[in-house]
């Protein structure tokens, strides 16, 4: 399996060639400001005490507080969170919002744990990191298996402890809680935003055919949304296996039957296909909704879909990228494509400062007009450089956390 913060770097270094920004910025951005790795003690339900390791990465603060998710994961480690915390940098300075890169993570399978250890552990994460979280200082967020209830759970930890009652240090909360409207599906709404405003460009066509790896947050609200807009999604996966359709799927057939049996296995009127089929399927767009080095250089040979639109973080390798340039096959990255979390992720932040509530059409005109500008400003600048957007979308970035460093 590859290291993503070697991709990450990777990414950073190949950008760095084309732009105009210096040396020294880039080196500073090779190296997050702040690591730290905790020890969470939980008493289980039978007693027992187990100790988890949690993980707090604070990449870059030039353009704001460092802001970035909390996976929980059996496979996070440290090189995850370092990787996915330099995205979040380069993603909160490509949707021009006043915030830094960070990313937190703890290691554990949470369906092994009870819903009081899984409380327990949120909790516990917030009293080991308490000391560097702070609505000025780091804003963590969800991430993977991460529920709105569970930012809660911090949120009110972290009052707890320090009192705060503004409920700004952590966001993607329950909506009764000060959550923000519109955050629950902001990833996937955002990802249609930018995907709208580049679909002429990119020659999509009206009636195109769409595959989304993963059926969690992100991938079955983009599958809802496309669906909504008159796409065909003609498959869809989990983390063990794929359905396919060719006259298309629903999205709320496909969740509610996951949600029943706890798989896709036998979904009825669909062929059951493996994730790497789903990838390679001829299709005019793969959503790759999941995790990690999924198009790996060996799948990115495979692919036929002349576009990808990155939900999920980092599941492009940089050699699959190449290949995919080769074969004339457009990405639209991921630090573009899933920023609508981040960013409606400020608004919530933003709303909890000030002490107000927006509503749900608000929100979605503030992140419509931010996706479809930064999208436009992207697509532009990798235009006017004559390479792809994820360099274009990293020069951007990289100019305006260099503007801030001073
Ligand atoms: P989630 O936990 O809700 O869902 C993850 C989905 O991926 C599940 O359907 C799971 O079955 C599937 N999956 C896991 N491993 C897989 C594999 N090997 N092959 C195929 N499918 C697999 O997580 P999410 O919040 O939807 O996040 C998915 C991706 O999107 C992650 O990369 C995350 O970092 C990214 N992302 C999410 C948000 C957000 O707001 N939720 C924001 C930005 C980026």
């Amino acid at each position: 399996m590859q290291n993503p913060f070697e991709n990450a770097l990777s990414q950073l270094t190949r950008a760095a060639k084309i732009s105009s920004v210096s040396y020294d910025t880039i080196t500073r951005l090779q190296s997050p400001e702040r690591e730290v790795t905790v020890s969470i003690p939980v008493e289980m339900d039978d007693g027992s005490l187990k100790i988890f390791t949690g993980y707090r990465v604070q990449h870059n603060g030039a353009r704001g507080p460092y802001k970035g998710g909390v996976r929980f994961h059996q496979d996070v480690d440290m090189n995850d969170v370092r990787a996915l915390s330099l995205w979040m940098t380069i993603k909160t300075a490509v949707s021009g919002i006043p915030l830094g890169g960070g990313k937190g993570g703890i290691t554990v399978n949470p369906r092994d744990l009870s819903r009081g250890e899984l409380e327990r552990l949120t909790r516990g994460w917030v009293r080991a990191l308490s000391p560097v979280l702070g609505p000025q200082m780091d804003v963590p967020g969800p991430d993977m298996n991460t529920s709105p209830e569970m930012m809660s759970w911090m949120t009110d930890e972290y009052a707890q402890i320090t009192g705060d009652q503004t409920g700004a240090t952590f966001t993607g909360k329950l909506v009764a809680a000060g959550g923000s409207e519109g955050r629950a599906n902001a990833t996937s709404v955002g990802g249609w935003f930018v995907f709208d405003a580049l679909r002429d460009d990119l020659q999509v066509p009206d009636n195109a055919k769409i595959a989304i790896q993963g059926i969690g947050n992100a991938g079955i609200n983009a599958a809802k949304i496309f669906t909504e807009h008159g796409y065909r999604v003609v498959a869809l996966s989990d983390s063990q296996s794929g359905v396919f359709n060719p006259h298309g799927l629903d999205p709320e057939e496909v969740e509610t039957y996951k949600r029943e049996h706890g798989s896709l296995a036998d979904f009825p009127g669909a062929t059951q296909i493996s994730n790497e089929e789903l990838l390679t399927l001829d299709v005019d767009v793969v959503i790759p909704a999941a995790k990690e080095n999924q198009i790996t250089a060996e799948i990115a040979k495979k692919m036929r879909a002349p576009l990808i639109l990155e939900l999920a973080n980092g599941p492009t390798t940089p050699e699959a990228d190449d290949i995919l340039t080769q074969n004339n096959i457009s990405v639209i990255p991921d630090i573009l494509a899933n920023a609508g979390g981040v960013v409606v992720s400020c608004f919530e932040w933003e709303q909890n400062l000030q002490g107000e509530h927006w509503d749900e059409k608000h929100v979605h005109q503030k992140l419509h007009e931010i996706m479809t500008r930064e999208a436009r400003n992207v697509y532009q600048r990798a235009q006017d450089l004559d390479t792809d957007m994820r360099r274009g979308a990293f020069v951007i970035a990289l100019e305006r956390i260099e503007e801030a460093l001073g």
